[in-house]
């Protein structure tokens, strides 16, 4: 029950913005989530469509998920990648170990539009 967990935090968030705001609706969230944040992104509309049902702020909300693929870059070659698996950590084209993953494990609220 991982995904209801996230859904739970990210609704969360975003009755707290509602609250900063004032606002008695929350027109549309959008919400990042990678390929390799350990969520799943079927699992995680579900949940997030039954937490946001039980909220009066939230019932009416749409939801956009941003999917993102895994890209490597590397800090020699300065090239960018797929990587093929979660645990690589060589680049591809010139083999340092100095690479860093841009995108692929991203998991947060990007941004919300208000209804006021
Ligand atoms: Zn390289």
């Amino acid at each position: 029950m991982h995904e209801l967990s996230v859904a739970m935090s990210i609704a969360d968030l975003a009755l707290d913005e509602a609250r900063k705001a004032e606002a008695k609706q929350i027109k549309e969230l959008e919400v990042e989530i990678g390929e390799w944040a350990g969520v799943d992104s079927e699992g995680l509309l579900f949940s997030l469509d039954a937490v946001l049902k039980s909220n009066p702020v939230l019932r009416h909300t749409k939801v956009t998920l941003r999917k993102h693929s895994p890209l490597m870059h590397c800090g020699s070659c300065h090239s960018d990648f797929r990587p093929k698996a979660p645990y690589i950590r060589q680049c591809e084209r010139c083999g340092a170990e100095n690479v860093e993953l841009l995108h692929g494990r991203e998991l947060s609220l990007k941004s919300l539009t208000i209804d006021d």
